[in-house]
């Protein structure tokens, strides 16, 4: 009797979690636990997160970032500050390591590895980190206040879906033992 809410292991015929006192009725023993989210991030999320992390990459090579990649505008943005560009360079490494590291993420919870979760949770983590150092470089670099609703959203984005993921795969952490 694995408990729905906490993942523990308990007798096949216990009434309740010893861990965190969950009641098991007999509705809860035929349910299965659902694994749609799970699916959304395997199938959708990190595969998205490859080729999002890739057009970043691309856009900070290619100066799109700025005004569209308008070239002249772009060259100016890069003559007023030239110590973006090192930044831009440096992240846009950062985002190709982030999309390969989704792959890899997202093979491990594929096989149920044990410590594919924890790996998927900093992952998440990593993401809204990156975004904020992004900000605060450039920030530093330029005297200009480079925050905005787009860094807001991906640090919301990531914290919303480490919480909700948390929770979700506390439930079913006896399924990553491979
Ligand atoms: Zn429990």
């Amino acid at each position: 009797m694995i408990c729905r809410n906490c993942g523990t292991s308990n007798n096949d015929d216990a009434k309740f979690c010893t861990k965190c006192g969950e009641t098991f009725d007999s509705k809860q023993i035929n349910k299965p636990l659902g694994m749609k989210w799970f699916k959304f991030i395997i199938y959708i999320q990190l595969i998205m997160a490859f080729f999002l992390n890739l057009y970043s990459a691309y856009r900070l090579y290619s100066g799109e970032i700025y005004f569209d990649g308008t070239r002249y505008l772009v060259d100016q943005v890069y003559t007023v500050f030239p110590a973006l560009r090192y930044i831009d360079m440096m992240f846009m490494i950062v985002s190709i390591g982030m999309a390969v590291l989704s792959i890899f993420v997202r093979q491990k919870l594929v096989k149920y590895r044990t410590n594919a979760v924890k790996l998927y949770l900093s992952f998440l983590i990593l993401n809204g980190l990156i975004s904020l150092l992004y900000c605060g470089t450039t920030s530093f670099a330029t005297g200009i206040n480079t925050f905005d609703v787009n860094v807001l959203r991906t640090v919301v984005q990531n914290l919303f879906l480490f919480f909700y993921s948390n929770d979700y795969f506390r439930k079913r952490k006896h399924l990553f033992v491979n």
